[in-house]
């Protein structure tokens, strides 16, 4: 309200308040900013799966189709492109949920949760002969909301594992302290330098982008680990050490 902040016989508060509000247009803009960003990059992001898409299917019916081969190589690039479209609507939607309600948080079982998450991951993990040691705190019961601490477990396992090198080591530990509990996720892989490790929590924000591709990550998972985190009252840290490993520590009220 400008006619407020305009308000003589107040220099004192007048001044602070005009400050505030200084402040205040500075974050809206920002923000707005921020989702202008975000509806640029999702649309590049989206174009090029299906510009690849449309590219080989016409050139597909246009006669490539004739030769078995290129068809069966053009198959699989289109097969690998509407994936990749799922994973990016799948994880653009996972964002835009975070804003909303939720049911009521549930009573919840945290080891029996990880087992389920880590279950259908066990292929890749298999594949790359990654050792794996669970600490996990006994009876530890938390009541929470499961759609939102179901994919931070997965989204981190999944970068343990993909970020991790072969015959590496993935250990998965949760502890319980006073009113709070840790979910912690260490691997031996690649690691973070310094300089990047705020920056993984960006939207679309990769260290390599080739890798996470190639990988079928979306530069998605951390941004919804965190706003999941931050929606559930915790925090995340990350500590890493580049071509070492790196540790995701989650704290969370019980
Ligand atoms: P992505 O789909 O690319 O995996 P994320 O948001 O999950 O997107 O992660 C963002 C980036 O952070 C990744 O592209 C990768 O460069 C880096 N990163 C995430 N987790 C790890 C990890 N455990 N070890 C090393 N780098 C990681």
């Amino acid at each position: 309200d400008a006619n407020a902040v305009w308000m003589p016989n107040e220099a004192g508060p007048t001044a602070y308040r005009v400050a505030l509000l200084l402040y205040d247009m500075t974050e809206i803009h920002q923000l707005q900013q921020m989702q202008l960003d975000f509806v640029g990059n999702v649309s590049h992001e989206l174009k090029t799966p299906v510009t690849a898409i449309s590219g080989f299917s016409e050139t597909l019916l246009a006669g490539a189709q004739d030769d078995p081969a290129t068809r069966q190589q053009f198959l699989e690039i289109i097969d690998q492109e509407s994936k990749r479209l799922a994973a990016l609507i799948q994880d653009i939607l996972a964002l835009s949920r975070g804003e909303r309600q939720f049911k009521a948080p549930q009573q919840l079982d945290v080891t029996t949760l990880i087992q389920q998450v880590k279950q259908p991951l066990t292929p890749q993990i298999t594949a790359k002969q990654l050792k794996w040691t669970d600490h996990l705190w006994a009876n530890l019961h938390v009541k929470t909301q499961r759609e939102l601490l179901e994919p931070i477990v997965k989204n981190l396992l999944v970068n343990a594992i993909v970020y991790n090198r072969e015959g590496g080591q993935v250990t998965v530990t949760t502890t319980q302290q006073g009113s709070t509990w840790q979910l912690q996720v260490a691997d031996t892989g690649i690691g973070i330098k310094t300089v990047e490790q705020q920056r993984i929590f960006e939207r679309f924000y990769r260290v390599d982008k080739a890798r996470s591709r190639h990988q079928g990550g979306t530069g998605l998972g951390l941004a919804i680990v965190k706003a999941y985190v931050q929606r559930l009252g915790g925090k995340i840290a990350v500590t890493s050490q580049y071509g070492v490993g790196t540790t995701f520590t989650v704290t969370l009220p019980l």
